[in-house]
């Protein structure tokens, strides 16, 4: 179902190398980061972060929370996401000692343990298992719910699209790529207020074959 859109989305943007991060540690961080606010507040954040060389989770278990309430102010909601860093960062060094222990291991188990931290929503947590812990996890976001409505004319649920895309997609490369271009997409194009005008799907998008 969605090879096809893949390989359009493709043709276009190519491959993003999505996420934007350097480590595995900065990845997380941005995943709580980036809720509510923009990657750019969030890109402050953690150049500041990286400054003080507190961009590690075993860092955030050392620093206390008035320190990175003033670190992470940019990224908004200050006060709450830095009680959710903390106790995430504490919650995985305590059970795995790293993220690298995280890596391959029972799926669901580590699934279901993300799922039950602090501030963790379901795409916060598909984040998470498919950029920082590379498992084959698809991120449903606002962006890919838009923009698969509108391009299929139907509403999807989260659970139809992880499963046609993980379904799909075999490799954790794709899977991220797919998620990159949505977002890119969703900046560039298919905004709140499309512009099928310019967009380069709209002979095959069915909202935009009608404007
Ligand atoms: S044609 Fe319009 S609705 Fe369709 S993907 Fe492009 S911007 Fe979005």
């Amino acid at each position: 179902m969605f090879r096809n859109l893949y390989n359009l989305l493709y043709a276009y943007y190519g491959n993003l190398k999505w996420w934007p991060s350097e480590t595995d540690d900065e990845t997380v961080i941005g995943c709580i980061l980036t809720q509510n606010t923009s990657w750019k507040n969030v890109e402050k954040a953690i150049e500041k972060m990286k400054s003080e060389h507190i961009d590690t989770l075993i860092e955030i278990t050392r620093t206390d929370n008035e320190k990175l309430k003033d670190l992470i102010r940019s990224s908004g909601f200050y006060n709450q996401k830095s009680r959710y860093l903390s106790a995430v960062a504490r919650a995985i060094i305590e059970k795995y000692g790293s993220l690298e222990n995280m890596k391959n291991q029972n799926h669901e188990e580590v699934a279901s343990f993300i799922s039950g931290l602090p501030g963790v929503g379901n795409e916060t947590m598909e984040s998470i298992m498919l950029y920082a812990l590379d498992y084959p996890v698809f991120v449903v976001d606002a962006y890919t719910f838009r923009f698969l409505k509108r391009y299929y004319g139907k509403d999807f649920s989260r659970k139809e699209i992880r499963a046609h895309a993980e379904e799909e997609f075999h490799g954790i490369d794709e899977l991220k790529n797919f998620h990159g271009m949505i977002i890119n997409l969703g900046k560039d194009f298919c905004k709140k207020t499309p512009v099928c005008k310019s967009c380069f799907l709209k002979s095959n998008c069915l909202y935009g074959k009608n404007q």
